[in-house]
């Protein structure tokens, strides 16, 4: 007993005191990709699939018709403007509408539909009639469990009889009380709450169990132990699905515990290429000198729409402010921004508001800015040892062949040590790196 209340205290720590939770970046930013994101992500990968049973047929649909789905849910589906089953809707759904429900693995970047492939798995198991708990969904986050829980909304309108309740802080309930929602969507911590403590969900009548976005979950302390610690209570038959934007071995081996007898899906990402891009670095003695540089690319070649990213907040407030001063509609992404707010200035950006974005490495790690035609390393990405960071660098610049578009780089060099990390990064995708001289800008259009 002395155990358990010592891993309690401890779990308590952790919910009571957020700032022992590590994930706040990968959460936001997890968050922030849903809150810019409104269609899917295009790929044309294949899904890989590993059956738990290799033997039985393997299913993938090409409509919804053909899922046999509820008219209600098949109506909630073409409301949100959906015509076709995802790439990894097409194998995942008929997997999770299966008799009986089969157990999932499922791994693809995040914008690929699987939010929506698990809420309407959930939609379509819940009887409306049984007035308790039947689905428990975990998300990292209280935001983006409030983002599943509005898809659900939407997915489910034209069929009000299932109710949605949300299992996250603040949230109080009654004691004694016994839940009446067939779905309760929460943070794992609030979740085993309602289902050990106050008894409020009775964990024996879950026939669907969803855990999202499993590698945020797992790089926030104390989430791991509560997912499972929840999912333990669960009946043997309850269906488990598990999903993840990325599968390192800690992802992997957390899946592993939470989902016996799993099937996989994984859709790889679409590879980025340095192919269809011009890379050029100019080479500057000073901040002031790079600006001066930059002035001069403006004034010699026509913008549509640039992206430029400093090492540290304080060079892109500066950088953005001189822009501005010269003229230029800027948009500045920082740090200390709220992420809705982030979601907004890249909103303005992407609907052309305005034709600079600034931003710091850190705020726009993976957003996708798809018209981006010139992106500014005012400063070289560089990891936290000093050294090149080479995925950073591809990732900013990269192309992926479903845009296909020929785009520009121009990295801004303004010392011996970033000279010497530009070599490394060239050397590293072998691929040149031209020097660009900014007093004779006609060779780069
Ligand atoms: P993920 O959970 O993998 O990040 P989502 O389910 O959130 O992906 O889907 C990403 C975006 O694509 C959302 O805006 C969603 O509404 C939309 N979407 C999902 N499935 C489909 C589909 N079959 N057809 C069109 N759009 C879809």
């Amino acid at each position: 007993a002395e155990a358990v209340d010592k891993q309690e205290a401890a779990l308590d720590s952790v919910r009571h005191f957020p700032y022992l939770v590590v994930s706040e970046d990968v959460g936001a930013q997890s968050l922030l990709n849903k809150l810019i994101r409104n269609n899917l992500v295009n790929t044309t990968n294949q899904v890989e699939v590993l059956q738990k049973d290799p033997n039985s047929p393997l299913y993938s649909v090409k409509s919804f018709e053909e899922l046999r789905l509820k008219p209600q849910l098949l109506q909630g589906v073409y409301g949100m403007g959906f015509n076709r089953p995802s790439k990894i809707q097409e194998t995942a759904l008929p997997m999770m509408l299966a008799e009986p429900p089969q157990n999932l693995i499922a791994q693809s970047q995040s914008g690929t539909g699987k939010t929506a492939a698990f809420v309407l798995a959930m939609l379509s198991h819940v009887d409306p009639n049984n007035k308790y708990p039947q689905c428990l969904c975990v998300s990292p986050t209280y935001e983006l469990a409030l983002q599943t829980g509005k898809v659900i909304e939407q997915m489910g309108k034209y069929y009000p009889e299932v109710k949605l309740v949300y299992a996250i802080r603040g949230n109080k309930l009654q004691r004694g009380m016994k839940l009446q929602e067939q779905i309760v969507i929460g943070t794992p911590g609030t979740m085993l709450d309602w289902c050990s403590k106050f008894k409020f969900i009775d964990p024996k009548k879950i026939k669907v169990f969803v855990l999202d976005e499993a590698d945020v979950m797992i790089a926030t302390q104390g989430h791991q132990d509560q997912s499972i610690r929840i999912q333990r209570m669960l009946p043997k038959n309850c269906q488990m699905l598990l999903f993840s934007a990325t599968f390192e071995e800690s992802v992997w081996n957390f899946a592993q515990r939470i989902v016996p007898d799993p099937n996989i899906i994984k859709l790889k990402r679409e590879e980025e290429t340095l192919d269809t891009i011009k890379q050029y670095y100019v080479l500057c003695n000073s901040k002031e000198e790079k600006f001066q540089a930059l002035s001069n690319i403006y004034g010699a070649i026509t913008i549509a729409q640039a992206m430029i990213f400093c090492h540290t907040r304080k060079t892109a407030g500066w950088l953005a402010g001189e822009l501005s001063r010269e003229g230029h509609q800027v948009a500045l992404l920082s740090g200390e921004m709220q992420v809705e707010q982030r979601a907004a200035v890249i909103e303005r950006f992407r609907d052309g508001k305005e034709k600079v974005l600034v931003t710091t490495n850190v705020c726009a790690r993976g957003i996708d800015v798809e018209q981006v035609s010139v992106v500014i390393n005012f400063d070289l990405p560089i990891d936290k040892d000093g050294n090149p960071d080479n995925e950073t660098y591809l990732h900013r610049i990269g192309r992926t062949g479903r845009f296909g578009k020929r785009g520009l780089a121009i990295n801004m060099v303004d010392s011996k040590m970033s000279m010497n990390i530009l070599y490394r990064i060239q050397e590293h995708f072998n691929k040149k790196i031209e020097k660009l001289d900014t007093d004779d800008l006609d060779e780069i259009e």
